[in-house]
């Protein structure tokens, strides 16, 4: 089956005289006795059908979890407690607050190396069974690329247990288990549930012992450390993935397109846009540590909107360097953008006006 065809088709109930097309929605905390399922924090079917769509799409097996920082959290605690954790220095803000937090705590060593591949492959070496690597691909918000065959053979080969954040990629892009790694992480939030309406997470490992090891210690941290996702919400997501590859084809012509035209654009000193996907990151003209110019550009958009997040049906604009938990190495004149499913010409129209308007005080 095409992919198109299973994100529409999977997770349905058993088709049947009179069964419904859609997983029902169950808004019970526990169960009769003696079924299959007995009590809500630790299974639930609307649960189910979500991670058997999550499941299929990544080659593996799914949980669902609370949050995007849920999932992670749970695959944090892979690491044992003497554990080395490599990163590249660049990870989603909320994973380096998270890991920072790690490192004071339980004699965890956190190790950062330079977003690339050859860093990468150094760092690994040193690693061993019981460590973990933390990869995302592209990274976030420079949108570097990391060679993760390479990077996840070699922790394979060294016993290391690796750990993809797949959310800016979507498995439409890339499929990290299928490459190595040991489990993928997503902030369902994103594209996969697409409307921005819900905050979720996901974790998947692959269909083989090692990774039912894994997502056994996975399941367990999420029961006995609680943080589950509401039915509600798991609902709204599987109904969000229906469309994923129609809404992500759109959005990654509208970028490539719109990646082209920047390239041009007086008012941008450099295009950060890694050849696929929705998301980009461009340089604002003037002074890299000038914040000015790019917060005049985001207050002078209309239709972009102004906000964090991505993966949204609506395209968003974001000066990164606005959180303090953001490093340094990110400029202060970067503007990160999700581009949404909008018309080009309307996307074009909006951001040219605002990056003019936000750079007029440039021009002699
Ligand atoms: C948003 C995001 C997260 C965190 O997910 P939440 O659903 O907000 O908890 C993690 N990783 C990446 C790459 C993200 O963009």
């Amino acid at each position: 089956m095409h992919t198109d065809t299973f994100l529409v088709a999977a997770g349905r109930p058993a088709r049947s005289p009179g069964a419904s097309v859609n997983t029902a929605v169950e808004l019970t905390s526990t169960y009769a006795a003696d079924g299959p399922v007995n009590y809500a924090r630790v299974d639930n079917p609307t649960w189910n059908a979500f991670e058997e769509a999550l499941g299929g799409l990544e080659g593996g097996l799914a949980l669902v979890h609370a949050s995007g920082m849920g999932a992670i959290s749970a695959a944090l605690s892979l690491a044992g407690p003497d554990a080395t954790v490599v990163t590249p220095d660049q990870t989603y803000n909320g994973t380096g607050d998270l890991l920072r937090a790690h490192e004071s705590g339980a004699g965890t060593v956190v190790r950062r190396h330079a977003s690339d591949t050859a860093g990468l492959l150094v760092a690994v070496e040193t690693l061993g069974p019981g460590d973990l690597l933390w990869l995302e691909s592209p990274t976030n918000p420079l949108m570097d690329v990391i060679d993760l065959p390479a990077v996840l053979a070699r922790s394979r080969d060294r016993g290391v247990t690796s750990v993809v954040d797949n959310t800016m990629a979507t498995p439409l892009l890339c499929r990290p288990l299928q490459l190595g790694a040991d489990v993928v992480v997503h902030s369902v939030t994103k594209y996969l549930s697409g409307h921005s309406d819900v905050v979720l997470g996901a974790s998947v490992v692959a269909d083989t012992d090692r990774g039912r090891q894994l997502g056994d210690r996975l399941r367990r941290h999420r029961t006995l450390h609680g943080a589950i996702a509401g039915p509600m919400e798991v609902y709204l997501a599987l109904r969000g993935l229906r469309t994923l590859s129609v809404r992500f084809e759109r959005a990654c012509a509208n970028a490539a397109e719109l990646a082209a035209r920047l390239e041009t654009h007086p008012a941008v000193a450099r295009v950060r846009y890694p050849g696929s996907g929705a998301m980009m990151a461009i340089d604002v003209a003037g002074a890299p540590d000038d914040p000015g110019p790019a917060e005049r550009v985001c207050a002078a958009a209309r239709l972009w909107l102004h906000s964090t997040s991505l993966g949204g049906v609506e395209s968003q604009i974001e000066r990164r360097r606005r959180h303090p938990s953001e490093p340094d190495t990110v400029p202060q004149s970067l503007l990160r953008l999700s581009v949404g499913i909008e018309h080009l010409d309307d996307l074009w129209a909006d951001l040219d006006q605002a990056l003019n308007a936000g750079t007029v005080a440039l021009r002699p």
